[in-house]
């Protein structure tokens, strides 16, 4: 399969793992199963007035996310070195400059807006709170279509704690960034993982996001069921357990796009987070072929997102 096709599976397989959980972020898996039977929520459909295939914060972020390393590449390219983390911040400001225009607010995250609202950019050195929301790691899949190995561990750490302080926070979105890239340049799904976590352990507080990620792969190792799996794992409102429900989900459908991100859709916790994650896991591993030609031709914005993937691809692939 061609790099192309990781990059495009990547950035649309977040999108449309994110509009399929939006319908039902703040529902319990009963009221999920009541509205759309015993199997949940298994397509795109509409919600908020919004069209099938409209996606969520998530999203909006990851795709800033790629808008800001563009602009990084650019910037580097014609006056030499930049601050990367920097650009991607500015970037994260024109996504809450859009967040006026209530057709764009799609229930983003109390901390992004809180610590992009402060006027200042999180550092490692000078965190600006101890968040360990899964609004870091939710936005820096596409990370590691531009890095790899430890530096797009690094990348995804320093563009996660841009707004969430915690180890949980930005350990998760480095992992994330690590992940991806490993599985651009085919590597398998478990040697992927051992060698982002051979990452994470040299950073400081990695204890609880290394559970996860553990954890995560002896359910799906045991056969322990889906639901039972994923309520062990954690609801995904913080980042280290997002990640994990995540990863269950790849490591439980590692050929299958469609019940990876539906498994991530459907639970009690934050599920557009965990099924764009899964989605930009499956997306990146098994390419755009694999994510169903009818929820391409749905996803929201898919021409932006088919030319950033491009551009990326042109840039890095
Ligand atoms: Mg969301």
């Amino acid at each position: 399969m061609s790099v192309l096709e990781k990059f495009r599976g990547c950035l649309l397989g977040l999108a449309i793992g994110d509009a399929l959980g939006a319908p039902v972020e703040f529902e319990q898996l009963t009221g999920i199963r009541a509205r759309f039977g015993r199997a949940g929520i298994t397509d795109l459909v509409p919600w908020h007035s919004l069209p099938a295939g409209s996606y969520t914060d998530d999203t909006q972020m990851a795709l800033a996310t790629v808008r800001g390393m563009l602009a990084a590449h650019e910037r580097g390219r014609t006056k030499g070195i930049v601050h990367g983390p920097s650009m991607v911040y500015r970037a994260y400001l024109d996504w809450l400059a859009t967040q006026d225009d209530p057709t764009q607010r799609r229930a983003p995250g109390n901390t992004c807006l809180s610590a992009l609202r402060s006027g200042k950019m999180g550092t490692l050195d000078a965190p600006l709170n101890y968040s360990k929301g899964c609004g870091g790691v939710m936005r820096t899949a596409p990370v590691g279509l531009a890095f790899r190995g430890t530096e797009a561990f690094r990348q995804g750490v320093e563009y996660a704690v841009i707004t969430h302080g915690h180890p949980s926070g930005y350990l998760s979105a480095g992992f994330m960034a690590e992940l991806i890239g490993h599985l651009v340049d085919g590597t398998s799904l478990d040697d992927g993982l051992d060698q982002s976590s051979e990452t994470l352990r040299i950073y400081a507080g990695y204890e609880d996001t290394l559970e996860k990620i553990t954890q995560a792969r002896v359910l799906a190792g045991n056969r322990t069921d889906l639901e039972t799996a994923i309520r062990e794992i954690g609801e995904g409102w913080v980042g280290d357990e997002a990640l994990g429900v995540a990863i269950f989900c790849a490591l439980r459908f590692p050929d299958d796009y469609r019940a990876a991100v539906i498994a991530g859709a459907n639970h009690d916790g934050d599920v557009d987070s965990t099924a764009s994650m899964a989605g930009a896991i499956l997306g990146t591993m098994l390419g755009a072929e694999a994510i169903p030609a009818e929820w391409i031709a749905k996803i929201e914005n898919r021409q932006e997102i088919e030319s950033l993937a491009a551009r990326m691809h042109e840039i890095w692939g």
